[in-house]
């Protein structure tokens, strides 16, 4: 298989538009759950990029669980994102929902995201997979580690080397935080597999005093980066404000990272 160890024995490393991830580069990814306007997302951007995050996230398309709430911006949630990008030197990321969007996407990001809910949309993997750009592909809610290797695996088998893995919390009986993370899976993962792998603790937990923790937690067991959503005003947010750190706890969060990736 093109995500095990035997086929490629070293931790592979890859390039986001100038950001590596993996062999020991911290991907530090922040920004808010959904891109709401332009001076906003400038706004988290800067702090976020000043506290030492690397690369911006930020969702144009939303797999929002009612339909009747916010969806997203589009294209020009994606204009959006690549100009900030761009002003700040910031590579981006952002979710890709649908095959049929992944050229439009493609023209805007420097990393595709595969939500959680579409991490076994086999089709929309193939078409990512057909595209040169690193894709971040997040383990759905009720995937094993083995379902998560094999949907990198098609995205790998289209011609796609780069493929980067993301634990962000899956459904348990457990009720007190809105997912179960399970920190497990990355030495398991690195076991398996040569593929980086990163951990959101913000939709892990969905709520911003734990995230610290299993951020730090994360690091010291070994993942690749993690995956921060920041909001300047987490009560006027129009997606997963509840989880958001405000830019000045992620600036924390980071300063502890940095200090704790250095005695690893
Ligand atoms: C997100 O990153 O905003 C998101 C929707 O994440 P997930 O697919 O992990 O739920
Ligand atoms: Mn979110």
């Amino acid at each position: 298989k093109l995500a095990s160890r035997e086929f490629h024995p070293e931790d592979s490393v890859f390039d986001v538009k100038g950001v590596r991830i993996g062999g020991g580069h911290l991907a530090m990814i922040a920004g808010p759950c959904a891109i709401e306007g332009e001076d906003l997302l400038y706004e988290t951007a800067v702090k976020v990029r000043d506290a030492g995050a690397n690369i911006l996230r930020g969702g144009a398309f939303k797999p929002r669980t009612s339909p009747y709430s916010f969806q997203g911006l589009g294209e020009e949630g994606l204009r959006i994102l690549r100009r900030v990008g761009d002003a700040l030197h910031m590579p981006v990321v952002t979710e890709v929902m649908d095959p049929r969007q992944v050229e439009l996407v493609a023209k805007y990001a420097d990393m595709f995201q595969i939500g959680a809910r579409n991490m076994q949309n086999f089709d929309l993997l193939k078409e990512v997979g057909k595209v040169r750009l690193p894709v971040l592909i997040k383990r759905g809610m009720s995937a094993t580690v083995k379902d998560l290797l094999m949907s990198a695996e098609y995205i790998l088998a289209q011609g796609n080397r780069e493929v980067i893995l993301c634990e962000r919390g899956i459904r348990t009986f457990e009720d007190s935080t809105r997912n179960t993370l399970d920190l497990s899976i990355v030495p398991n993962v690195k076991g398996l597999s040569h593929l980086p792998i990163i951990v959101d603790p913000s939709h892990a937990t969905g709520r911003p005093e734990l995230i610290p923790a299993m951020a730090r937690a994360a690091v010291a067991a070994g993942a690749d980066g993690v995956h921060v959503e920041v909001h300047t005003c987490p009560e006027k947010a129009l997606s997963d404000g509840p989880q958001a750190l405000l830019p000045e706890q992620y600036a924390r969060l980071t300063a502890e990272l940095r200090r704790l990736a250095e005695l690893m």
